[in-house]
């Protein structure tokens, strides 16, 4: 008999043969943390992989701070429940009132992650009348939420707005609803969209809805620190306005800025939000603190923006170009080519991670580096300096 049908594992651990043959087994990297530094293998590397934009998970002074507030004393580290039943602490309020408040709009809601938020609102709103136009290059999480939904969808090439223009042209009049959704800030290039032209095109018609996941963007970009959506001073035309907290807000949990009946829609219908305990208190606490703090941070956003600059400046020609943020590709080309390259600047004490198709298209492998506003500008010269010795030595020193 077939081995797989004695024992079902063993087709689990043929397949994991598989992958670790084909060089893409992926196991959880051992790490210890300080600050902006990695401890891996009794070596320190500067961490540029990190979604620490702000530098301010690591921060001694915010967090004792934190701790010396009355809510880090006070507030529970769990809420025991729903927000529908009994896990509706005040804090939750306040939190969403204040981000409402910053963005001035209507109202926001709470979400215990970025996931929870991509793979919780879509399936709520979204049914066989709807259509989802989605970005092609959007996160994992909004795929998901887009799959659950059930609703006939189409992605859109990357920011081509001239293609969703004809998609919105050739299906406006077969659907109730058409939803267009997009990040603001992108993850893999680093570049950004065009909000103003997706505002356009959405009022073009009486039945769409602009969805915008502001993720990478949130703290890091606008004068108060609000997104892409606050620099391209267009908040008032989008409907779904997502962001995390998991990132430059150095906390977890996500939000949704919106309407008061699309916030009273979602609580009535979004699984995750219904069927999952509330985040902590005491962690709505610590996210209050520092959504508080966010417009304060301005010196932070520049060194970011001027750290980002030097970066993209050198790597002109090698994805520099392509990237509009602290997010920066540096293509490589070929997969193992850019499996040795990231291995030697983590060699050279810069952690630093390949990305590979299917993520990217073909020929495109890339090593990302995520800057954050604690770096040094020596430390990104000297990435500079590793990154162009290796090209000219041909990893002579292997
Ligand atoms: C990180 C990320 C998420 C997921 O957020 P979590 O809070 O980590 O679950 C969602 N969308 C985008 C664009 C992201 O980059």
């Amino acid at each position: 008999m077939d081995k797989r049908m004695i024992n079902p594992i063993y087709k689990y651990e043929e397949r994991l043969c598989v992958l670790a043959t084909s060089g893409n087994l992926r196991e959880l990297p051992e790490m210890e943390h300080q600050g902006k530094w990695i401890l891996h293998a009794g070596k320190r590397m500067l961490n540029l992989s990190s979604n620490d934009y702000l530098g301010l998970s690591g921060n001694p002074e915010l967090r004792a701070e934190f701790l010396a507030t009355p809510a880090a004393r006070w507030e529970p580290f769990s809420s025991s429940s729903s927000r529908l039943l009994t896990g509706n602490f005040p804090v939750y309020e306040a939190l969403e009132r204040e981000i409402a408040r910053s963005f001035e709009r209507e109202t926001a809601l709470l979400f215990n992650s970025g996931y929870h938020a991509n793979t919780g609102i879509l399936p709520a709103l979204a049914d066989k009348r709807t259509l989802i136009l989605a970005d092609k290059w959007v996160h994992a999480s909004i795929i998901d939420g887009i799959l659950l939904s059930g609703a006939p969808f189409q992605r859109y090439r990357h920011n081509d707005y001239e293609q969703l223009e004809r998609l919105l042209r050739k299906n406006a009049t077969d659907y109730e609803t058409i939803i267009i959704v997009t990040e603001s800030l992108f993850s893999m290039d680093g570049d950004v969209a065009d909000l103003w032209r997706l505002i356009a095109l959405k009022r073009a018609y009486p039945h769409i809805l602009l969805y915008v996941d502001e993720a990478h963007a949130i703290g890091v970009r606008g004068e108060r620190g609000l997104g892409i959506a606050e620099e391209q001073d267009c908040i008032q035309g989008i409907d779904l306005l997502v962001g995390t907290f998991g990132k430059a807000l150095a906390s977890m949990g996500a939000y949704v800025v919106c309407s008061s009946v699309l916030r009273s829609y979602l609580i009535n219908t979004m699984r995750p939000l219904i069927f999952s305990t509330a985040l902590p208190p005491f962690q709505i606490a610590w996210t209050r603190f520092v959504w508080e703090r966010i417009p304060e941070f301005s010196a932070e956003r520049e060194r970011l923006r001027s750290l980002s600059v030097r970066l993209a400046h050198a790597l002109q020609g090698k994805g520099g170009e392509i990237s509009q943020s602290h997010i920066l590709p540096f293509i490589v080309g070929e997969s193992p080519d850019c499996v040795l390259k990231a291995e030697e600047l983590r060699r050279k004490g810069f952690y630093c991670l390949p990305v590979r198709p299917p993520t990217v298209p073909k020929g495109t492998s890339r090593i990302r580096f995520s800057l954050t506003a604690n770096m040094e500008e020596a430390e990104i010269d000297a990435l500079i300096a590793s990154i162009y010795v290796m090209d000219n030595s041909k990893r002579k020193e292997l």
